[in-house]
């Protein structure tokens, strides 16, 4: 078993340190492979994502990718950013999965990654009007509602769809194949709510929620109000996952090159993506569980100056190896 490791840029590889460290000692059997992605691709190679790079991920377990991004390409032509577009779309993960808890909240946001406003028909019109389409064929729709559905029914068993069917026709297939799914899935108790409602419950009241099933924008903008509800981007994780190839694992902020090299970035939300790669990419949901409680453990005991605490990304790692090797006796 390969897992292709890609640290990034900024604090990628920081807290890609701390993460393989604890993977390797969870996972000892499963080989890490590193790879170059993103800026210091571009230095190397001239491209964000180099083909042996792009053929190692093909043909691996699982993918587990650092923060790309350095301000000395922004304004370049070849950018660390479009490395990973064309990588989530060669790997087609369209299934984007971002957990967020907290006290009293645990919830995942499944949000299509590969359709739907972002990648409609766009353009400008002679008038100089500029448009963007939102465009979902039944197909999309209806894979990624049975993730949802399936993924609640090894939960709580409790789906809230969320959509705008009162005004959207893309929503109206969104909703007509959600009740038709719904047949399928008697022991899953789907809810729908309409977009504007579900952000004032997110912020309001998340701790009603189980998963939560939306389309690429709607999540985009939900599942970031749910971090942001539940602790913050230090402790995002997300996986993106398709039907037979390897998953793409890896935290929701972005490479903070404000702080990278002062050794104080939080490796939570790696160290997170890492418990997911545990549980969807591997298999081993046990190790998942572990992990995810040592890191909730580490956010208490060691917590990094993003949470207001004082402790180094070593320091917050080490909380986690110790609370593990607690857990496991
Ligand atoms: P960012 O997430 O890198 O940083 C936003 C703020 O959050 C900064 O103040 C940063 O210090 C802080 N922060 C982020 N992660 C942290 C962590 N683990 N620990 C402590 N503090 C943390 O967002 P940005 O500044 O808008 O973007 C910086 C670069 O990252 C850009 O080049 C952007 O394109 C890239 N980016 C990449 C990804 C990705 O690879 N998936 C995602 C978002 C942004």
């Amino acid at each position: 078993m390969t897992v292709v490791v890609l640290p990034g840029d900024g604090i990628g590889p920081e807290v890609t340190a701390a993460a393989t460290r604890v993977l390797s000692e969870l996972a000892p059997d499963v080989d890490l492979e590193e790879h170059q992605f993103g800026a210091a691709a571009i230095r190397a190679a001239g491209t964000p994502l180099p083909d042996d790079t792009l053929s190692a991920c093909r043909s691996a377990q699982a993918v587990l990718k650092g923060p790309v991004g350095d301000p000395e390409f922004d304004a370049a032509e070849v950018r660390p950013e479009q490395g990973l577009l064309r990588l989530r779309s060669e790997l087609g993960v369209y299934a984007n999965l971002r957990p967020a808890r907290a006290d009293g909240i645990d919830l995942v946001i499944v949000r299509e990654l590969v359709g739907g406003l972002y990648y409609g028909e766009r353009g400008v019109r002679p008038d100089g009007t500029v448009y963007d389409t939102c465009e979902y064929h039944p197909d999309q729709v209806e894979r990624i509602l049975r993730h949802g559905f399936e993924l609640a029914r090894s939960r709580e068993g409790r789906l809230t769809s969320v959509d705008k069917a009162n005004v959207l026709d893309t929503s109206r297939l969104w909703r007509r194949t959600a009740h038709r799914l719904a047949e399928e899935y008697p022991d899953v108790a789907l809810t729908d709510m309409l977009v504007d409602n579900a952000a004032m419950q997110l912020a309001t009241a998340p701790g009603q929620f189980d998963v939560v099933v939306t389309d690429n924008m709607f999540g985009d903008i939900l599942s970031d109000l749910a971090a942001a509800v539940t602790g913050g981007l230090g402790l995002a994780p997300s996986a993106s996952l398709s039907d037979h190839g390897p998953g793409l694992f890896e935290p929701v902020h972005g490479s903070a090159p404000d702080i990278a090299g002062h050794g104080i970035a939080n490796p939570a939300a790696m160290l997170l993506s890492v418990a997911l790669l545990l549980e969807h990419g591997l298999h081993r949901p046990d190790d998942a569980a572990a992990l995810a409680g040592a890191v909730e453990h580490a956010v208490t005991a060691a917590p990094t100056p993003d949470l207001g605490g004082s402790a180094g990304t070593d320091e917050f790692a080490s909380a986690v190896r110790g609370a593990l090797q607690l857990t496991r006796g």
